[in-house]
């Protein structure tokens, strides 16, 4: 059970007592471990079994066969973390999980994250981390090449964190699963040159947890941010050809609307694949669902408790932070504006949060026939606001850039397409006001999601 299905789950749930009448029910998950009190407070679940599953799962259905009570489990269940992942069987090597049928792969390597930012329920989790034997992962990458699986997602919170092995990982994909594309979640702070010509060996996507651009936001989460250290390995990305892309979140204690707009920027300043925004949501059983009140955070009581107002933050200025964020994912993720964004933003003299208030705006009075025309006519008008001939005809190109970029192969990202065209990163990143430059990045047409940790 995830933040995201847990009302789903509890109907089925519901619905299955009904039909079944003294059919056992019992959850395991994120959520049934982070709000166990909540979960066994809904008639239609018998118990949680919560923490990591394996070996608890087995415990509790020795002792339903032995005759035990629902209730009597409820109240011996309690999370107890696999010490030795080297026992775990593979649910692909034995043939529980068969990858082909699902278009990809999500594959674990190790478990734990040895950071605690206060919004992640991850940080609750055993201290250090844990790792699945190299073998198994050699056995593993073999399957995947055999079976000819084209995605696969690595689930480990943080994959650089240990280099050594990380570096080892990355030469068996070359070695074994060079046609496989991967998705990996890594810190910057653990990248250096020879982990990013590994990373550009292979078929990969980077997805980098940035949330501010603020030392003194991200410290309030138990956080922190060298904005050099962050451009310096985001470089070595760029200059090697990995794609990569950043997540942000909004209404972060101690952050602002401005603040927000300036994240965005400082990001956008990176020329990353995509951006991925998100409202915070303060999750029970995480450091700052105990810290909320006192930092005067109000928010859902329920999944998926967004936060609605801050200090700082007031939900008027929230719903405009989710208005940038709506830009930004229509017009630069969905609208897959990578390789011309930064050529349309500089004339215009925009931010790039500018323009995703401004293409949010625009989408709200009029129709959307297909993205690409939204693009093209959003950008037709801010071109034509600011007077287009002092600008030197730039939005008349406007049209040409779109035939070359929005259309046909230009549209679908993919590595390496738009070779040869400029796309520099500036030497020194803008900081808050930077300009995006453009940039070639990333796969098209991934068949699964990205999965969603606890943000
Ligand atoms: S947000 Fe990422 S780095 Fe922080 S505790 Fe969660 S998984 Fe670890």
């Amino acid at each position: 059970m995830y933040v995201w299905n847990r009302g789903q789950t509890l109907a089925i749930a519901a619905l299955l007592k009904v039909a079944r009448p003294g059919i056992i029910t019992f959850s395991g998950g994120a959520e049934a471990t982070a709000d166990l009190s909540g979960v066994l407070a809904d008639p239609a679940m018998d118990f949680v079994l919560p923490g990591e599953g394996e070996e608890i799962i087995v415990e509790a259905v020795q002792r339903l066969l032995r005759g035990d009570s629902p209730q009597a489990i409820a109240a011996w269940a309690q999370p107890a973390p696999v010490k030795d992942l080297t026992g775990l069987p593979s649910p692909y090597l034995d043939g529980t999980l068969r990858p082909e049928d699902y278009g990809g792969a999500l594959w674990e390597l190790s478990r734990g994250c040895p950071f605690t930012c206060d919004f992640c329920f991850e940080a609750r989790g055993t201290a250090g981390t844990r790792r699945i034997p190299l073998a198994r992962v050699e056995a593993e990458l073999e399957l995947f090449e055999a079976r000819g699986i084209r995605e696969v997602f690595v689930l480990d919170p943080t994959f650089n964190y240990h280099k050594v092995q990380a570096k080892q990982v990355l030469r068996l994909i070359a070695a074994k699963a060079p046609t496989t594309h991967f998705f990996f979640e890594a810190r910057s702070e653990f990248l250096d040159a020879e982990m990013a010509g590994l990373f550009a060996a292979i078929h990969c996507t980077l997805q980098i947890g940035l949330q501010s651009a603020h030392d003194d936001v991200l410290r309030n989460i138990s956080r922190s941010f060298d904005p050099e250290d962050f451009e310096a390995k985001i470089l070595l990305l760029h200059q090697v050809g990995v794609p990569y892309g950043f997540d942000l979140i909004y209404g972060l204690p101690g952050d602002t609307l401005d603040g927000f707009r300036a994240s965005v920027d400082f990001a956008m300043g990176l020329v990353p694949n995509h951006l991925d925004v998100f409202r915070l949501s303060v999750l029970p059983g995480t450091r700052l669902a105990e810290t909320a009140a006192g930092l005067g955070l109000a928010h859902e009581s329920s999944n998926p408790y967004r936060v609605l107002a801050s200090p700082t933050f007031g939900p008027e200025d929230l719903a405009q932070a989710a208005r940038i964020a709506e830009g930004c994912d229509v017009l630069y993720n969905r609208g897959r504006a990578v390789p011309w964004f930064g050529m349309l933003l500089e004339p215009l003299g925009l931010r790039p949060s500018e323009v995703f208030e401004a293409f949010a705006t625009w989408l709200d009075t009029h129709p959307v026939p297909h993205p690409i025309e939204a693009q093209r006519a959003c950008f037709r008008e801010l071109f034509d606001a600011q007077d287009d001939a002092l600008l030197g005809g730039a939005g008349r190109r406007c049209d040409r850039v779109f035939r070359l970029f929005s259309g046909g192969a230009g549209g679908t990202r993919r590595r390496g397409c738009l070779a040869g065209l400029p796309h520099p990163l500036p030497a020194r990143p803008q900081g808050a006001h930077g300009r995006d430059r453009g940039g070639n990045r990333g796969p098209g047409g991934t068949g699964l999601q990205r999965p969603r940790s606890n943000l």
